[in-house]
């Protein structure tokens, strides 16, 4: 039976790593946690900052392990591909995972020379070229827009944290004397890209829509900013007070998303 518990959790966007996916693995409860989400009508979609690799692998891994239903997921690529659309850009210059390249762009756009609208950032750790690097700087003293895909400083698994693409970004900020535009959380583009799929913005209203993250400082603070309601998942005391809700684990997620009553 599809019954709604609390008006307020009608619209849920979910990080992916550290909440329904843990160090490689799905987190206990998740699946079943997200049918019961779907039973009860509540209306939901993810939102990750993964550059690394193509949404397609991502969907797939999820899937094998029962995870999702496969058009749910809002990737960097995603929001970077609608930026390109409503900025007309027309040749980019693009630093990171080759294989992420197809996700929001096509080759057309991808200089080798010349000049360039946009340097897009992206997973640049196994891919660095030095001559890319200078290009990218020299594309961004000279008027390009940096584009981040993301600007994280670490990422983590939910277990542990790894270095991030902030890395690579903020070196070329550095050099360049510029702020690069950021795709991925916490840049409101992102969010704003989520609530699309989720509900073709048919509500200016953005606390009707509830976003869930292991990630204080980057993801919920973002969401915060543009008027979304949050909850933290994870076992952090003393949260800051801003943030509205706090879940340690999926049972508890779920109750607050659904409420005993109806479980
Ligand atoms: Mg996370």
């Amino acid at each position: 039976m599809a019954c709604v518990a609390n008006t307020k959790f009608r619209k849920v966007i979910l990080d992916i790593d550290g909440v329904i996916w843990i160090s490689g693995a799905p987190t206990e409860g998740a699946a079943t946690l997200l049918d019961k989400l779907r039973r009860h009508g509540i209306n939901f979609c993810f939102l990750t900052n993964d550059c690394t690799a193509p949404k397609a692998k991502r969907q797939q891994v999820l899937a094998q392990a029962g995870v999702l239903a496969t058009d749910q997921i809002v990737t960097p690529a995603d929001v970077t591909r609608e930026w390109l659309k409503d900025t007309n850009a027309k040749a980019i210059l693009y630093l990171g995972a080759p294989n992420t390249l197809a996700d929001f762009t096509n080759k057309g756009l991808v200089r080798d020379e010349g000049p360039v609208d946009a340097v897009v950032i992206g997973d640049l750790f196994a891919h660095y070229d030095r001559y890319l690097l200078q290009r990218a700087a020299t594309a961004v003293m000279e008027g390009a827009t940096l584009v981040a895909m993301q600007r994280n400083a670490y990422w983590s698994d939910g277990i542990q944290q790894y270095v991030d693409n902030g890395f690579w970004v903020a070196g070329l900020e550095y050099v360049t004397a510029s702020k690069a535009l950021v795709m991925g959380k916490p840049g409101p583009l992102a969010y704003l890209c989520a609530m699309k799929l989720l509900d073709r913005m048919t509500s200016t209203d953005h606390s009707l829509t509830t976003f869930v993250s292991d990630d204080i400082t980057t993801d919920l603070r973002g969401a915060k900013d543009i008027g979304l309601t949050t909850i933290y998942f994870g076992s952090q005391q003393n949260l800051p007070r801003w943030i509205d809700y706090s879940a340690k684990d999926i049972v508890d997620l779920g109750s607050i998303l659904i409420g005993h009553a109806h479980d």
